[in-house]
């Protein structure tokens, strides 16, 4: 006798993680689901539709059901009307699904849409499968609760919600869904790049599983991740119910190692916290705080463009930075958002390794975010500080406002300095061949800020001329160890985090 859907998705929970595959033939279909199963991935959604022939799918499920029995295939054909590439009717859609589920596949996946159109449409898949009704936005975030009241009077083993989120926010009300309605299964996610935390956080939210993209896909499309990403960075599976949860924000985040430095540290200290990348748009700081309050985050890095204007949220500043007017480091305690700078530290600590900074002669180039940190956290060490940049009128400024001396290139061309701090975005990859200086590098000892290449031309450059040189990734470790340490009140692993960065920043094959 045939279990029921019911009994079936009780007595054997799904995997957490779902890989989608969409591909134009049934071959390449299953060469996909192959490669993935070799990585260990055990739970695919075969989209029928992206199929030239969808009816192929249902032998494809078939013959690869035959060769790898413990794998779990949900069967998808969503007709192009509900954004899918289906071009038959409904009877046709559901005919397909049938045969699939024939076939072998665990669940079916039936967009809304197809769902409302007849009370009885779905009666011969009841029963015989897992049956999943899908919802699919791809403009917005609509209210919620109203929309699972229109899923629900559709009976079905299981509910997937997917939006787009204009703003932070948006994505905190996807995942509380599960949450507030423990009864009702569910599969929540929000998309692109805003959407990112959402495909991390909706398990252990309550939603069933996420869904992640082929390995080959990784990094094609905001907001992708692939299930190896899902699972040794993010660890999906490991983080409890109650884990802390860190992050970066910034606007564009997709590019930060940041989550693979800061989730490889707490992998290795056993504590049980994530760190994700959260996109915040420069107008949506407030926004943001509405979703770190309810998540809750605990704390988090801040990158361009929210350094300057993140102190206004914040209820304790640490001095310098409040001098400075930067923050890149934030956590709640106490229910006190507070903030610091860990970029002086990032500054200081890498050059006092080399020179004694009281009374010692430095050249910063730049007078951006960085120079402005760096600025700061040297005069105040006791440095004599001279500053170049190409807007003159900027140089001036921040010099007057640290007690630093504004110069012109060819003036300090002309001097040497105990050590030159690069604080400009020249020689950043992609435009790796750029670097400041074109003859002589003007210091003994020189620090670039700049960590992706690994090694700029300006650190060539300098090594090349006998300087000893400080090459950004020092700083970024540093700034990093920092941050840790004051989230977690115990020292950093260092040694794990620099092995993370390197990872992240080595090319990929
Ligand atoms: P930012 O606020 O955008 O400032 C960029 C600076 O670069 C400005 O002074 C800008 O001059 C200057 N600049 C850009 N293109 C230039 C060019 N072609 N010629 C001369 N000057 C140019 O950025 P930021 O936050 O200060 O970051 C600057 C660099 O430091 C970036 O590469 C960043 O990755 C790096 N950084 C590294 C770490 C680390 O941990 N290692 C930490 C922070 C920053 P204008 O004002 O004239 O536009």
């Amino acid at each position: 006798m045939l279990k029921t859907s019911q009994e079936m998705s009780h007595r054997t929970p799904l995997p957490k993680v779902c890989i989608a595959l969409g591909l134009p033939t049934a071959s390449e279909l299953c060469e996909h689901a192959r490669r993935e199963l070799e990585g260990g991935e055990r739970f695919f959604e075969f989209r029928l539709d992206y199929l030239e022939r969808p009816e192929t799918g249902v032998e494809a499920i078939s013959r690869f059901l035959g060769e790898h029995p413990d794998t779990t295939i949900l069967a998808t054909c969503r007709r192009h009307q509900n954004q899918g590439r289906f071009n038959g009717s409904i009877e046709q859609q559901l005919k397909i699904l049938e045969a699939a589920v024939a076939a072998g596949a665990k669940g079916v996946d039936v967009e809304i849409e197809s769902a409302e159109s007849a009370p009885s449409i779905l009666d011969p898949l009841r029963g015989q499968t897992f049956l999943l009704i899908s919802y699919h936005n791809f403009t917005s975030t609509p209210p919620l609760e109203a929309l699972l009241r229109r899923m629900t009077r559709i009976p079905a083993d299981a509910y997937k919600i997917v939006t787009t989120p204009r703003k932070p926010s948006d994505n905190y009300r996807v995942l509380s869904l599960p949450r507030a309605h423990p009864r009702v299964s569910m599969v929540v996610l929000a998309m692109g790049e805003m959407g990112f935390s959402t495909r991390v956080l909706s398990p252990a939210f309550g939603g069933l599983y996420t869904y992640a993209a082929p390995h080959a896909a990784e990094g094609t499309a905001a907001g992708q991740v692939s299930a190896r990403q899902l699972r040794h960075c993010y660890r999906v599976e490991k983080f409890s119910r109650t884990a802390r949860i860190y992050g970066v924000i910034a606007d564009p985040v997709r590019h930060s190692i940041s989550p693979a430095v800061h989730n490889r540290a707490f992998q290795a200290r056993r504590i049980d916290a994530v760190y994700l990348p959260f996109l915040v748009h420069p107008n949506q700081l407030k926004d943001f705080f509405l979703m770190a309050e309810k998540l809750p985050v605990t704390g988090f890095s801040v990158t361009i463009p929210h350094k300057q204007r993140i102190i206004r949220y914040l209820d304790i500043v640490d001095p310098l930075a409040r001098r400075i007017g930067a923050v890149n480091t934030v956590w709640r305690k106490g229910g006190k958002w507070r903030g610091a700078n860990t970029d002086v530290p990032g500054v200081t600590v890498p050059l006092s390794k080399y020179l004694r900074l009281p009374k010692s002669s430095v050249l910063l180039v730049g007078n951006g975010g960085a120079a402005r940190s760096a600025a700061f956290a040297l005069t105040d060490a006791g440095a004599k500080v001279s500053i170049v940049g190409r807007n003159v009128d900027r140089v001036r400024a921040l010099a007057k406002n640290c007690g630093a001396e504004p110069l012109l290139l060819k003036q300090a061309e002309t001097q040497n300095f105990d050590a030159i701090v690069h604080a400009t975005s020249v020689g950043m990859y992609p435009h790796s061949n750029e670097c400041f200086f074109n003859g002589r590098i003007p210091g003994d000892v020189v620090f670039d800020m700049v960590y992706n290449p690994l090694e700029t031309v300006l650190i060539q450059r300098a090594s090349a001329q006998g300087k000893t040189v400080i090459p950004g990734l020092q700083m970024f470790l540093e700034q990093a160890a920092h941050q840790f340490e004051l989230w977690m009140g115990e020292s950093a692993p260092r040694p794990v985090m620099e092995r993370a960065a390197l990872d992240a920043l080595a090319p990929r094959t």
